[in-house]
């Protein structure tokens, strides 16, 4: 026999955005039931910032975000700032530190952010099933009802099939990033479904791949950082490189990954802050007789020195500092401060943070997060073409458009 069950609201995912919509509509007296298809309620919470979750970030403001509509994100951020989520923290006495940029993370565990949310549904009594799994949804008008519309959900469990008759549907189902923690895409099918537009979806936030040459470099660096301004189209980034084995990562990559489009070359300044071509010359006045490469060493890691030299400014030997011309001096400062390269594709969903695009925010009212054409269906977090940087402001995104959402469910 079916399993029937009638709610208020039906929250799909029971990801960062699902749970603090579930919470936050439960508060408010609304029978809520969150359908989580994994065996796990927020998994990427549990593995987000290196198992501390960078829960939020001080400096929260829209040009920290990605979207066709930058604006979308304002009224939500506003409605629910940073200072509301570090209050929530704060209440369940969760200990959290302030890192660089603004950055907030948890000192023990990322868990003590997920026992917090969890916490709160089961105080108020949200129902939290996992391991069912949405197979379809359909709306129908509620004749008994003023003629509302009303939304049927067919779900299946391990124990058999569940109907979830309810008045509101909040797809909070995250995105591609990542499957083997949840990312899926029956959140853009259900947006396609109702009629709502989906703008192209792409990994973000994700380590660059090389091939040829520039593969060759990365892996004899394997394991090699340095702080650097990343720069691709008319954004940048000055923050830690990391060479890989396959390419490039570390969060300046990660962050101007998000504005790189294939075939695009991305500029690296190994020496920010730093004019290298004065340093060279002046470097060549006061001390003439260094060799270039311990000169550069005083800078920039000796393994990377010796190969950027050889391979990319075609200086094979050694020179001392006075032997080697002006012209040539400045060339490489000017190679050292924008070396152009192009990396051959991101790494892909697999290993990418967030993915870029999503349900249109044309489609969605930016107070509620409800569709302007779908009354009572709602889409809150990743699932929304609404992108953050690196930092904490993919976590403030699922927070304040779950909260936004769970205020009118
Ligand atoms: C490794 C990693 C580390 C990260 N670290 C940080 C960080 O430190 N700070 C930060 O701000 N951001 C971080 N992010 C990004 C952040 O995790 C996401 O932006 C955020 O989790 C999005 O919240 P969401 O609720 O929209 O989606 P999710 O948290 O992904 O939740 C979606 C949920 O829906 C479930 N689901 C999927 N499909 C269905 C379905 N059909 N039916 C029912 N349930 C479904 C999933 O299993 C999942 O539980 C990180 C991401 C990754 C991958």
């Amino acid at each position: 026999m079916d399993e029937v069950i009638s709610v208020d609201v039906a929250i799909l995912g029971g990801g960062a955005a699902g749970l603090m919509c579930a919470m936050t509509a439960a508060s408010r007296g609304r029978s809520v039931l969150v359908v989580e298809r994994s065996n796990k309620l927020g998994k990427k919470i549990l593995m987000s910032g290196g198992g501390r979750c960078n829960f939020t970030n001080l400096t929260t403001d829209p040009e920290h975000y990605l979207s066709d509509n930058a604006h979308f994100c304002i009224s939500a951020l506003r409605r629910y700032p940073p200072t509301s989520f570090i209050e929530l923290v704060e209440a369940h006495k969760i200990p959290f530190e302030e890192r660089k940029h603004g950055q907030l993370f948890c000192v023990r565990s990322a868990s003590d952010i997920l026992a917090m949310l969890s916490e709160e549904c089961r105080d108020h009594g949200v129902k939290l099933r996992t391991r069912i799994e949405p197979q379809s949804l359909t709306s129908y008008d509620d004749q008994g009802g003023e003629g509302r519309t009303r939304y049927q959900l067919c779900c299946q469990s391990p124990d058999g099939r569940v109907i979830v008759r309810t008045e509101s549907v909040v797809v909070a189902t995250g995105a591609l990033s990542i499957p083997t923690l949840g990312g899926s895409d029956q959140g853009y099918q259900f947006a396609e479904q109702f009629g709502l537009t989906l703008v192209p979806r792409l990994p973000g936030l994700v380590p660059f791949m090389a091939t040829g040459q520039l593969k060759a470099f990365c892996e004899q660096l394997s394991g090699v950082s340095l702080p650097v301004t990343a720069s691709c189209r008319d954004q940048s980034f000055t923050e830690d490189l990391l060479f890989t084995h396959r390419g490039l990562s570390g969060p300046s990559i990660l962050q101007i990954s998000s504005y790189w489009s294939p075939g695009e070359t991305v500029v690296l300044d190994l020496l920010p802050g730093h004019s290298a071509k004065e340093l060279l010359l002046e470097g060549k006045k006061s001390h003439p007789s260094q060799n270039l490469l311990s000169f550069l060493n005083a800078y920039l890691p000796r393994s990377l020195v010796a190969l950027f030299l050889r391979e990319t400014a075609g200086i094979a030997s050694n020179p001392r500092l006075a032997e080697i011309r002006n012209a040539k001096l400045a060339l490489l400062g000017d190679l050292l401060n924008g070396w152009q390269l192009k990396p051959a594709a991101t790494e892909g969903y697999r290993t990418a943070e967030v993915t870029l695009g999503g349900v249109s925010t044309d489609d969605l009212n930016s107070k509620t997060m409800e569709a302007r054409r779908q009354p009572g269906l709602f889409f809150v977090g990743e699932v929304v073409d609404v992108s953050g940087h690196l930092g904490g402001y993919n976590f403030q995104w699922a927070w304040a458009s779950g909260f936004c959402a769970g205020q009118v469910v």
